[in-house]
């Protein structure tokens, strides 16, 4: 099955748009025509089973019989000292989606190499494992230049923080009824003074096992953790 994107302000009432690349996707590349089945998100929790009724090149007009809303899961934000490496980051972002974070807040970690990144193309990225993963929320990517900004708005959540030098790795699972940051640092790792940040905001501190993982592994075990 393939899942398609079109925002909230493309449907409108039994009708909705598909536009820009999704429209060109779906009719030069899969070939939809009038009349075939297709099922769109919106992104912000419908998933929408419809019919083709006009297939343009650069957009297509569908007729909307069926509509499913999930309702909206506990928060799982991940947070993340941006890599240095570019497609270890994008596929740090594309797990993190597929698993099931409800945002990604990247940020410049006193031992990240790399402080620009490319948030347009994070956030196709993020959209594209959405669609993939069939879920229908897309996760919204953010960047912030220090941790601190990047925790800002959220000290009341409850923060996980993955740490190497943490000793004795629980098999905890972190249940998803209350809302989480699940914290992972850059190649080089959190600084002392971030560690301390999280400290004074009761972040929980541990460890994913004796070995030292690349962070985008870390984020992988890390969030396999919540459900
Ligand atoms: N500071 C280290 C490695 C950092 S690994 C160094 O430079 O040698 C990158 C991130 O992955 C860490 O900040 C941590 O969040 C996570 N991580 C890696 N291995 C881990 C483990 N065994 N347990 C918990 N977190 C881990």
């Amino acid at each position: 099955m393939n899942l398609f994107y079109a925002p909230p302000e493309q449907v409108q009432g039994r009708t909705l748009t598909l536009a820009g690349d999704e429209a060109r996707h779906a009719s030069k590349v899969l070939r939809y025509q009038v009349g075939d089945a297709i099922f769109i998100t919106d992104g912000v929790g419908n998933q929408y089973e419809g019919r083709v009724e006009v297939a343009g090149k650069n957009d297509l007009q569908v007729s909307i019989l069926h509509k499913h809303f999930t309702p909206k899961p506990g928060e799982l934000i991940l947070v993340l000292g941006v890599l240095k490496n570019r497609q270890r980051l994008e596929f740090a972002i594309e797990k993190a989606v597929e698993i099931g974070s409800t945002k990604i807040i990247l940020f410049k970690s006193d031992h990240s190499e790399r402080s620009k990144v490319n948030v347009d193309r994070l956030q196709t990225i993020a959209g594209s494992a959405m669609k993939q993963s069939l879920r229908s929320y897309l996760p919204a990517i953010q960047y912030h230049h220090s941790l601190e900004d990047a925790i800002g708005d959220y000290k009341n959540m409850s923060l996980i923080t993955a740490h190497e030098k943490q000793k004795n790795e629980t098999l905890e699972i972190f249940k998803l009824d209350t809302d989480y940051l699940a914290l992972v640092g850059p190649e080089g790792g959190f600084s002392e003074d971030e560690m301390q940040l999280m400290k004074d905001n009761k972040a929980r501190i541990i460890s994913l096992g004796d070995h030292r993982l690349r962070a985008e592994t870390a984020v992988v075990a890390l969030l396999s953790r919540f459900y």
